[in-house]
C-alpha cells in the first residue's frame, strides 16, 4: 500500500483530521489518516461549542456521544474578580424560521470523545496507519506526498494529491517550512495549567444558568483567568491561565502554582474545590497562540490549531478544526474533481474563509481582554442576539460580517491596533538614537 498513490493524506487524527476523513467520504474520497498515538488518549480542550454540538449531530455522532453521559452544557457564565459580578453567556441556535431558539452542547472527556470522532472514520473507510509524519515529499512547488515512519522505526514514502495537516499544535508543515512563517497570537507569551478534580461543588438549579454541566469562567485580571468544565459524573477539568512572566516570578513547580491559584484566585473558585488531589498529572501549555502565515498551497492546506490557535477563553478550538475540516473537503473535492481551475494555489478561497472566521473570534477575545466592560455590555445587552450569534459560530460570509456585534468589536480592535503601532513606532524611534549612539 505504501506506494500507491492516495487521494487525500491527512496528518492527525483528532478532532480536525477525523472529521475531514468523515467529510471526504461523504464525497466518496477515501484518505488515509495518519496517527502516531493511539486513541484513547489525553487531551486538553473540553468545552465544546453549541456549533459543534450541531455539526457532529450533522456527522451522526449524536447517539455516540449521547451514550457517553457527557455533562449538558447550556452556556457559560463569567465571574468577575471579586467573584460576585457575574453574568450568563447561554447557547442559541437559530432554527427554520432563523428564530434564535436554546441550544445545549456537551463537556467532555476528550481520551473518550476524540476516539468516538477517530473511530467514526476509520469505521466509515478511513484507512489508519499508525505513523508518523517526518517530512514533506515536495517536487516543484507542490507537495506530493510524505515520508513517515513506523511505530518500528521503519521509513517509507507515501504519495499523495493533497496532504492535509490536521497535526494540532505540532504545526507539522510549518515546522517544515512548506507554508509561510509561524508568528506569535495576540494571546501569547501566557501559560495555561490544568488537571482534573473529583468532588468539586456544581450548580444544581432549575433554570438553564444553574445547571451542573455548565462552564464556569473566573476573569481575574487581563489574561489572568480560570475555568471549571464538568467532564463527567466524578471529574471536572480545572485550568488557570497566566502571563509567563507571572508564573515566572513565582518560583514554583507548575503543581505548586497551580494548586496555589485554585486556592487563592477567587473564592468563587476555591469553594467548589473541597478535594485538591489532581485525578490527572497537572499539564502546562506555553505559548499556546499562533498563527501560521500562506498555510494553503498546491498540494496542501492546514485545518484546525494546524495553522491557528487564537486563545481557549471562549473554547472555539474544536470547532475551529471541525467547522474547516468539512470546508476543506469541499475544496480538496472540487480540486480532485478538476473544478477549481488555477496555476496557483488552489486552495486560497478555503484560506481566505478559514481567516475570516478567525479573525472575527479573534476579535471578539480581543475585545474581552482590552474592553471588558465594554465586551459585557455588547455580549450581555446591547448587542446581544448578534453576539450570541457569533459566539455560536455563524462568524462566516455575510452573515458574519453584517453582525452588529463583530462590527463593533472590530472597530475597538481598530482603535487598539492604531494605538499599539503608534506604541511600536515610538519605540522604534527611541531605540534609533540608542542604537547609533551604541554603533558610535
Ligand atoms: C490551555 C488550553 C485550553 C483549551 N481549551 C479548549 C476548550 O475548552 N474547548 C476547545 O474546543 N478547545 C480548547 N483548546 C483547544 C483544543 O485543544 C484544540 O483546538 C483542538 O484539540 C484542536 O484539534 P486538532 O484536531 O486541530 O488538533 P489535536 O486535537 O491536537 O490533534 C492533532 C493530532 O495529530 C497527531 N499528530 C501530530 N503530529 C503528527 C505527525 N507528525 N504524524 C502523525 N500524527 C501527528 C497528534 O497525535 C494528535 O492526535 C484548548 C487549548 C489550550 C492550549
Amino acid at each position: 500500500m505504501a506506494h500507491k498513490k492516495h487521494p487525500v493524506i491527512i496528518v492527525g487524527g483528532g478532532p480536525a483530521g477525523a472529521a475531514a476523513a468523515m467529510y471526504l467520504l461523504r464525497q466518496g474520497i477515501i484518505p488515509v489518516i495518519l496517527e502516531r498515538a493511539r486513541h484513547p488518549r489525553y487531551h486538553v480542550g473540553e468545552s465544546l461549542t453549541g456549533a459543534t454540538s450541531l455539526a457532529l449531530k450533522d456527522l451522526g455522532l449524536g447517539p455516540k456521544i449521547e451514550a457517553q453521559n457527557y455533562p449538558i452544557k447550556h452556556g457559560a457564565v463569567f465571574y468577575g474578580p471579586d467573584g460576585k459580578n457575574d453574568f450568563w453567556v447561554e447557547l442559541v441556535r437559530r432554527n427554520e424560521k432563523f428564530e434564535q431558539v436554546p441550544n445545549y452542547t456537551w463537556n467532555v472527556m476528550r481520551s473518550t470523545f476524540d476516539k468516538i470522532l477517530f473511530d467514526g472514520a476509520v469505521e466509515r473507510g478511513a484507512i489508519w496507519m499508525e505513523a508518523t509524519a517526518i517530512a514533506p515529499l515536495l517536487k516543484d512547488d507542490s507537495v506530493v506526498g510524505l515520508t513517515i515512519r513506523t511505530p518500528e522505526g521503519a521509513t517509507d514514502n507515501l504519495y499523495s494529491d493533497v496532504v492535509i495537516d490536521a497535526s494540532g499544535i505540532s504545526t507539522f508543515l510549518a515546522n517544515q517550512r512548506v507554508t509561510g512563517k509561524k508568528v506569535p497570537g495576540r494571546s501569547d507569551k501566557q501559560i495555561g495549567l490544568f488537571t482534573q478534580f473529583a468532588n468539586t461543588i456544581r450548580d444544581n438549579g432549575d433554570d438553564r444558568r444553574h445547571q451542573p454541566g455548565n462552564t464556569l469562567l473566573y476573569y481575574q485580571a487581563k489574561h489572568h483567568w480560570g475555568w471549571f468544565i464538568p467532564v463527567s459524573e466524578e471529574l471536572t477539568s480545572v485550568g488557570i491561565v497566566v502571563k509567563t512572566d507571572y508564573f515566572k516570578k513565582a518560583g514554583l513547580s507548575k503543581e505548586d502554582f497551580m494548586l496555589r491559584e485554585c486556592r487563592q484566585m477567587t473564592p468563587a473558585l476555591s469553594e467548589r474545590l473541597p478535594d485538591l488531589s489532581p485525578q490527572e498529572p497537572i499539564n502546562a501549555i506555553p505559548n499556546f497562540s499562533y498563527r501560521v502565515m500562506n498555510y494553503t498551497g498546491k498540494g496542501f492546506l492546514c485545518v484546525g490549531d494546524a495553522h491557528r490557535f487564537i486563545d481557549p477563553i471562549f473554547a472555539y478550538g474544536v470547532y475551529f478544526g471541525i467547522q474547516e475540516a468539512q470546508f476543506a473537503a469541499t475544496a480538496v473535492s472540487k480540486y480532485l474533481a478538476g473544478e477549481i481551475k488555477t496555476n496557483g494555489n488552489p486552495f486560497a478561497e478555503y484560506e481566505r474563509l478559514c481567516d475570516e472566521g478567525n479573525d472575527v473570534v479573534e476579535d471578539t477575545i480581543g475585545v474581552l481582554w482590552e474592553y471588558p466592560l465594554a465586551f459585557q455590555r455588547i455580549v450581555t445587552w446591547r448587542d446581544r442576539a448578534a453576539a450570541l450569534d457569533v459566539l455560536s459560530g455563524r462568524i462566516y460570509g455575510e452573515e458574519g460580517a453584517k453582525n452588529p456585534a463583530r462590527i463593533a468589536m472590530r472597530k475597538l480592535m481598530a482603535a487598539k491596533e492604531k494605538e499599539w503601532a503608534e506604541e511600536a513606532s515610538v519605540r522604534a524611534a527611541k531605540s534609533e538614537p540608542e542604537l547609533a549612539s551604541a554603533l558610535g
